[in-house]
């Protein structure tokens, strides 16, 4: 069982999507299920329709699950296991107050030491818990012995335990902390692969620990993967633009694209261009690079260019808001000077605008009299010649206000390899 484990507390930042992209990729192969698991116990951060955002998003993707579960709706099974761990005497009920911890907290920092629970709680008694009417947390106790396990990409991982610490596990309200939510989900689906960032490789022994205090014995593998870095070399953030799902695909780069990118980078692939269904027959998580991927937006437009120019032209003019083969035909000539969905928009919308040309403009004005009454030609030769004949236009003079004219542009591709793919529409570009 593979699992996506979304929060809904922001925009689908790219790294997330590579995670359930890798997720998706890895489940079909072996043939396993494929979870989605909104972890929406953060009340304070969750916003309002983003797990449907999400979702959406994954379905434009392609990337499709088995199943779809609310972290919200397994609180009780939260509650009942930790009041087990208790009662087991693998956590115990600390009341230390915010206050208190924070003013320990400052002190470990004057003393220059790194801050850990100090253990008070621990040590209280059956009759002073019982007899302690204050409000308390759930603490899990630390192991004795180092929590190991292999990652598939980063290899052997021990923990020691002072770095795993009597960490929470649920808060004064008895809601479980992100730790102890995931592990105990994880083991209800019976999660066998957990491929997610490497943000959470210090959670790993944490979650690891819970479900061995709780008995579970299944291995679970993990992948953790590197982070994503901007061009500056610094982590891909929420300021950069370009780490949000939505941002890319407003600016008009196609799920095809987006998906090679994130299969393409800090990876090994037999092409550069592929398709997810094609990648599902080499893709090999151990052979992810442990060292973090870099985003380069340059690189993104190139493939986006490639997967444009595999599109059928139909569902091309149809992306740009047309639905003619020829003016599908036609946005792939202007592969050379646009690579987004967007920009090729621009350029087919001003072809279909109303034009002027600064430069020649009485010669402009002349030559779209000229075009009163044009008959059809199928070939530009005779169109061009016809029309400077009627004119009386030549050279630049020609030229120049013909190309504004039938493109709205003073450069652009050849005006031969435009005007087979828009001689049908000359009626609506003149004017
Ligand atoms: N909800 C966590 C996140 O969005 C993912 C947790 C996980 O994959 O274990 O970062």
């Amino acid at each position: 069982m593979y699992r996506f484990a979304p929060s809904p507390t922001g925009d689908m930042h790219i790294g997330n999507l590579r995670v359930a992209l890798f997720n998706y990729i890895c489940a079909k192969q072996s043939k396993e299920k494929f979870i989605i698991r909104v972890e929406d116990t953060d009340k304070e951060r969750n916003i309002e329709g983003k797990d449907q955002e999400i979702l959406e998003i994954l379905n434009l993707f392609g990337i499709t699950y088995d199943q779809l579960i609310y972290q919200s709706d397994n609180l009780k099974f939260h509650r009942q296991l930790g009041s087990k761990l208790l009662m087991d005497g693998n956590a115990f009920s600390c009341f230390c107050s915010a206050k208190t911890l924070e003013e320990k907290r400052e002190q470990a920092k004057k003393d220059k030491k790194a801050y850990r629970y100090d253990g008070v709680c621990k040590k209280l008694s059956d009759s002073e818990v019982i007899e302690n009417e204050n409000p308390f947390v759930v603490r899990i106790k630390e192991p004795s012995e180092k929590i190991e396990f292999t990652d598939l990409i980063k290899g052997d991982m021990k923990f020691e335990p002072k770095d795993i610490d009597d960490f929470v596990i649920l808060r004064v309200d008895k809601t479980p902390t992100y730790n102890f939510a995931c592990a105990i989900d994880d083991m209800l689906s019976n999660v066998s692969v957990i491929i997610r960032g490497e943000d959470h490789l210090s959670n790993t022994p944490k979650q690891e620990l819970i479900r061995k205090y709780l008995g579970y014995n299944e291995k679970v593998k993990y992948a953790h993967l590197p982070i994503i870095l901007n061009d500056s070399g610094k982590k891909m953030s929420k300021r950069d633009d370009e780490s949000s799902v939505k941002w890319l695909l407003e600016e008009g780069f196609l799920p095809d694209t987006i998906i090679n990118y994130l299969i393409l980078i800090g990876n090994k692939t037999p092409t550069e261009i592929f398709s997810l269904d094609e990648a599902i027959t080499w893709f090999d998580i151990t052979k992810v690079s442990k060292n973090p991927a870099k985003f380069d937006i340059t690189k993104l437009r190139q493939l986006n260019r490639e997967h444009i120019k595999a599109l059928d032209p139909l569902s091309l003019s149809k992306f740009i808001g047309y639905s003619s083969k020829d003016i599908g035909k036609l946005a792939k000539i202007y592969l050379e000077e646009a690579s987004t969905i967007n920009e090729i928009k621009v350029k087919i919308d001003t072809i279909f605008k109303t034009k002027t040309c600064d430069e020649f403009e009485q010669e402009f004005e002349l030559l779209k009299v000229a075009t009163k009454d044009l008959p059809y030609f199928k070939e530009f030769d005779e169109f061009k010649a016809y029309l400077g004949e009627k004119s009386g236009l030549k050279g630049k003079k020609f030229f120049k206000p013909l190309r504004s004219l039938l493109t709205g542009s003073d450069s652009g591709p050849n005006l031969s390899d435009i005007y087979p793919h828009i001689k049908n529409y000359l009626g609506e570009i003149i004017k």
